[in-house]
């Protein structure tokens, strides 16, 4: 146990050092993805029925008022990328879920003028067995993932 404990500490100050390297909660509990360079956009992945919902938030991670925002979403593999249908709510975007163990792949506007912004998440629902949370909303190994 006293391994693990450390290992576990070990992976917090990892993490807390790289700042935003790891996988993020927002405040609905929600996956959180970057919408821009410099940390001002957000986006909040939550699972509603059979859709994900993708709320966008601002800096503080408060709710950001629905204009000219656009998303694309994307699914499968690089070489036979599936196109997902996208529809827009007054708080952000529903995108239909994808199969477990894929991956989803959205590209956020701004306005019609912006840049596109990247973002993806690996749909694992397998359950972590530290925190019980699904792998996808998993913030204990976020750092060694990445080794
Ligand atoms: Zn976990």
């Amino acid at each position: 146990m006293k391994t693990k404990l450390a290992t576990l500490i070990v992976t917090f100050i990892t993490a807390a050092a790289f700042g935003h390297g790891g996988v993020e909660l927002g405040p609905n509990g929600g996956r959180i993805l970057e919408f821009s360079k410099n940390e001002s956009m957000h986006g909040e992945v939550t699972v509603k029925g059979d859709k994900f919902h993708i709320a966008v938030l601002d800096k503080d991670m408060k709710q950001v008022a629905m204009k000219e925002q656009t998303l694309t979403a994307t699914s499968g593999d690089r070489d036979k990328p599936v196109k997902l249908e996208v529809t827009k709510d007054d708080k952000g975007f529903l995108v239909p879920l994808v199969k477990v163990g894929e991956w989803l792949i959205v590209q956020f506007k701004e306005t019609p003028k912006s840049k596109a912004i990247t973002a993806r998440l690996e749909f694992n629902t397998a359950k972590c067995s530290e925190c019980k949370n699904p792998e996808w909303l998993c913030t204990c190994k976020s750092e060694e993932g990445k080794k």
